[in-house]
């Protein structure tokens, strides 16, 4: 395959953009949180912008919007909005506070208290101040609404009282104030290294809708009852990060269920499963998806995969409660073309069906996390993908346009967990999803990348880096 000098050259400068081979950090840098109608959303908008998510240019379920990640003097940091809950009364909001603190806390390196200068410091504000405090955490403390750069509304030295330090005036609406903010969390940021260290602990979130068997899984993993495991809604626990050994490896199970507990609005139960389940997936390196074999695949099983693949993560389907199904010969393959069906963005995942209850293929599961954690930070050099792209156009040719066809030079991977490639061509706009889609077959039945989602980012001739 021949490529230019000069497009050696845009290339190579393109590729520098990304850090080659980086790893993304483990974890949430920094959550905002808050009372409602503060302005975390809106203060998370002017922060992230448009770019919304780490993961581009791969078809699936959009993410919620609470997720972001952006860069502040060269530091690239992940933000996480933990706002869209909306509770009616004082002591609702207490209590949801509370509970979004817990998972920020949990989950972030650096929490920014975002607080309103309109309503002035309320009760709740200082109620979460004593909870953050006392978690030994970074905070920041933010004043949000301080719209005028002139006078100091005196209010403003009130947020003193809060014990977080020096408060910082932002105003979300004109972006004031936002750099001083990013300025103090940066402070905290763990310096940015190009290779994550090879942490030999795999962490793995086990993600699913409440009921499905998540505490039963982590229970029969740990093999002592360390969570309390019930179906009666209203039971709950706080995180656990669950530490296990065995001859196959060592492990971190993220469990993702509690908060079940007091929701009295069914959405906001919705809303924390999945910022929890966001902040969960964020830490991991392998996802369980966890999906109940007498349901077969809900709405929610889907929006909570979808998180999982969004994000870039290695991905096992773990269909629980086998033990519950009536089977005959076909069960398994009629399920498993279901779920192929109804989760058809993620081909790749591999599935087990198991039970938490009798424990029926569960130590299964801890190949099977080695291995797609082992697909998802596989390498291939840039010759082997060459081959495999001269190939692929061989076999079937790029698709025209007005007479005018797709030529791609090139192909390099510049990142691992998820393997990335960038695909340089003469023009994007003919570079149509089947063709990438096809491209991404041929790359897999080559290489496998069992598990594991992969990015593609074409670029064309030309182009900034953007
Ligand atoms: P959240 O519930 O904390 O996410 O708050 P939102 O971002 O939804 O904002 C709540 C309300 O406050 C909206 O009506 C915003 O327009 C308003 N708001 C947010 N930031 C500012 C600001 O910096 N100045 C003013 N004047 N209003 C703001
Ligand atoms: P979580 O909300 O996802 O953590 O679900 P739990 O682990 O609390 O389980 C919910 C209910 O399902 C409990 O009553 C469990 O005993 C039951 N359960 C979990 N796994 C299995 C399984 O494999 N088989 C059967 N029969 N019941 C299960």
């Amino acid at each position: 395959m021949q490529i230019l000098t000069e497009q050696k050259a845009e290339l190579d400068a393109l590729i520098n953009g990304y850090s080659a081979g980086a790893v993304l950090r483990h974890g949430v840098d920094c959550v905002l949180l808050g009372r409602p109608n503060v302005g975390k959303s809106m203060l998370f908008n002017k922060i992230i912008g448009r770019r919304l998510s780490i993961v581009e240019d791969t078809p699936g379920v959009t993410r919620d919007r609470i997720y972001g990640e952006s860069d502040w003097n060269g530091r690239k940091f992940t933000l996480v909005d933990t706002g869209g809950i909306e509770p009616n009364t004082d002591n609702q909001i207490l209590a949801f506070m509370r509970q979004q603190a817990q998972i920020a806390i949990d989950n972030a390196t650096v929490i920014v208290l975002v607080t309103d200068i309109k309503t002035g410091m309320t009760a709740a504000d200082q109620e979460v101040a004593g909870m953050l405090q006392r978690s030994k955490k970074p905070i920041v403390l933010a004043v949000n609404k301080m719209d005028s750069t002139g006078v100091t509304d005196p209010e403003f030295y009130e947020f003193y009282n809060l014990g977080l330090g020096d408060p910082i005036a932002v105003s979300a609406v004109h972006g004031h104030g936002t750099g001083d903010l990013l300025d103090a969390c940066l402070q905290y940021f763990p310096p940015e290294t190009d290779e994550e260290e090879d942490s030999d602990v795999v962490q793995v979130a086990i993600i699913g809708k409440p009921n499905v068997g998540k505490s039963s899984l982590t229970n029969r993993i740990l093999g002592e009852q360390r969570v309390i495991v019930s179906d009666v809604a209203g039971t709950t626990r706080d995180a656990i990060d669950s530490y296990f050994e065995n001859a196959t490896g060592k492990y971190n199970f993220i469990d993702t269920a509690g908060m079940r507990k007091k929701s009295k609005v069914d959405d906001a139960i919705e809303k924390y499963s999945v910022l929890r389940a966001t902040m969960a997936i964020e830490r991991s390196d392998v996802c369980l998806i966890m999906i109940d074999a007498q349901d077969g695949v809900t709405e929610q099983d889907t929006k909570v995969a979808g998180l999982a693949h969004d994000a870039g993560k290695a991905c096992i389907i773990v269909v629980n409660k086998w033990d519950l199904v009536e089977k005959d010969g076909k069960t398994m393959d009629r399920m498993r073309e279901d779920i192929r069906r109804d989760l058809s963005y993620m081909p790749y995942a591999p599935i087990v069906f198991i039970s938490a209850m009798t424990g029926q293929r569960v130590s299964r599961l801890f190949e099977l996390i080695n291995y797609v954690r082992e697909q998802a930070s596989m390498r291939i050099t840039t010759g082997m993908l060459n081959s495999v792209l001269a190939d692929a156009q061989t076999r079937v040719q790029p698709p025209t346009d007005k007479g005018r066809r797709l030529k791609i030079y090139y192909m390099t991977q510049v990142g691992i967990r998820p393997p990335h490639f960038v695909v340089f061509c003469n023009d994007k706009k003919l570079f149509h999803f089947s063709y990438r889609r096809y491209l991404e077959n041929q790359i897999r039945s080559v290489f496998g990348l069992e598990g594991t989602p992969i990015i593609m980012t074409v670029r064309q001739k030309g182009e900034e880096d953007s």
